[in-house]
């Protein structure tokens, strides 16, 4: 059944996972200052299910069991599905201003479906059994996935097989009759703290040396074995001064992890790659565009916000009038709508697979992509230009609240009359926040890196774009005959 957001906290509290931060174990990471906040977007992944105005986004019917599952465990049925998994995580995007990390885990669902049919039908081994088996029970007690693909990778120029320390990429070290025991980490993992299970899978397409590294299963994130050593984010100490204002978004934030796998057993029936070299390149393939897919949707949410409080500090500042301003806020909007027509275009252009899942248009996925890597950089660059350096110098919230400091605080950084300096510091806040602060790791550095670099992109869109008939149509349109 679907949990409400309040179930979801209480069902990771009592998980018993091994997470590390600033060189101590956090025992209790729920309530913890740093991780809360991105706890709270992945509990709106939850709320809104419950939400009776976004049930036709949230909501859907499990074509294995009939039952109603949130869309973030499901497996994309149509163009429409996939249409509407991109507009589900802009209206996430827009609520939390942040990374809601669920989408890792639905990715790499939907990549393992199709994946594993297409193994099965050629070795005839059980992988598509064993992972819808593993996906209802995920969809049935709405469990949060998250999707680990990133190995450390080590030195770039050598396969994993040819690594000096032969860990750089997971791999199997171990096979026994019950199962196998792999080991290796697996870097950037978002949401990963906050997550109920782990699917593991391979990064790079592979060659046949590379057999023990060609491998994909799913844990619960608490199994023995398993830690994680949480990534610092710009400005993520904030969080422990007590001060709503001077964070910019006290209630919701991302998080990022290595995690490391020591050894890890992993049950016959959690597996889903297993040594099938071959099949390592479609699985990255197919989650990465996917993914590059999901940007369309996610980061255009984020946006929405900020180029709303661009244009609510042009307000506060006195110049939402002038027209130099009002052209930065067409100019972003065109920028994030575009990203949004990326998302909305590869899901049209979707295609069925062999097993019946939906997967997207990959040329147009990468296209989505690769301007993700560009545009929210302009976004906030223009967000900065209309905001002004204070986003940047104000004093703290503590000085404003000082009894002999805050009055001049008050008096020197008021823009219009009928405005607070304290709603004008907040709204410049958060544009410090998704520019540079905690949030910039989800908003920029991650639209260039995550779901592969921008290269990565460029040798699909090299792939998929059919140069030769192009080539083609011009040389009939030029009556060249060869
Ligand atoms: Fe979802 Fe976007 Fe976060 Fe990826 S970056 S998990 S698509 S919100
Ligand atoms: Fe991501």
């Amino acid at each position: 059944a679907l949990m409400t957001g309040e179930q979801y906290i209480e069902s990771i509290r009592k998980m018993n996972m091994e997470i590390y931060m600033f060189g101590e174990k956090v025992e209790n990471p729920v309530d913890n200052p740093i991780l809360r906040p991105s706890l709270n977007s992945v509990r709106m992944t939850y709320d809104l299910a419950q939400d009776p105005q976004y049930q036709d986004l949230m909501v859907v019917t499990s074509p294995f069991t009939g039952e109603k599952i949130n869309r973030f465990t499901h497996i994309h049925q149509s163009t429409e599905d996939l249409k509407n998994k991109v507009k589900m995580q802009r209206l996430c995007g827009q609520k939390t201003a942040a990374c809601f990390q669920r989408c890792v885990g639905m990715d790499a669902f939907n990549a393992e479906f199709s994946t594993t049919y297409e193994i099965d039908k050629k070795y005839g081994t059980s992988y598509h059994e064993n992972f819808k088996k593993f996906m209802n029970y995920c969809a049935t007690n709405d469990l949060t996935v998250d999707g680990a693909m990133t190995d450390p990778k080590g030195d770039r120029s050598k396969a994993p097989h040819a690594q000096e320390d032969p860990d750089m990429y997971l791999r199997v070290v171990e096979r026994r009759p019950d199962g196998i025991v792999v080991r290796g980490a697996k870097a950037h993992q978002t949401g990963i703290c906050n997550s109920h299970e782990v699917i593991v899978m391979p990064t790079i397409a592979m060659g046949p040396d590379d057999k023990d590294y060609a491998v994909s299963f799913a844990v619960p994130v608490d199994t023995e074995g398993i830690f994680m050593i949480i990534g610092r984010q710009s400005c993520d100490t904030r969080k422990l001064e007590g001060s709503q204002m001077d964070v910019g978004n006290s209630e919701f934030g991302g998080v990022e992890a290595l995690v490391v796998f020591e050894d890890v057993f992993v049950p016959n029936d959690r597996i889903f790659m297993n040594g099938e070299a071959e099949f390592a390149g479609m699985l990255v393939e197919r989650f990465a565009g996917y993914h590059r897919q999901s940007y369309g949707g996610c980061k255009v949410g984020v946006g929405d916000v900020l180029i709303g409080a661009a244009a609510v500090a042009a307000e506060y500042n006195g110049v939402a009038k002038a027209s130099a301003v009002k052209d930065k806020l067409i100019e972003m909007t065109h920028l994030n709508e575009t990203l949004f027509c990326c998302g909305l275009a590869c899901s049209t252009e979707g295609t069925a697979t062999e097993s019946g899942a939906y997967i997207i248009n990959l040329l147009l996925a990468n296209v989505c992509k690769q301007n993700v890597t560009r545009f929210p950089y302009e976004i906030v660059r223009l967000a900065e230009d209309i905001a002004g350096g204070l986003m940047v110098t104000a004093p703290s919230e503590k000085d404003f609240r000082d009894e002999k400091l805050g009055k001049y605080i008050d008096k020197y950084f008021r823009g219009v009359a009928d405005v607070t300096t304290e709603n004008r510091l907040k709204i410049l806040r958060l544009i410090e926040n998704l520019s540079l602060g905690t949030a910039a790791v989800g908003y920029r550095t991650e639209s260039m890196h995550g779901a592969g670099s921008p290269q990565a992109q460029r040798i699909m869109i090299a792939r998929q774009g059919n140069l030769g008939a192009k080539k083609q149509l011009a040389k009939a349109i030029a009556h060249i005959e060869e």
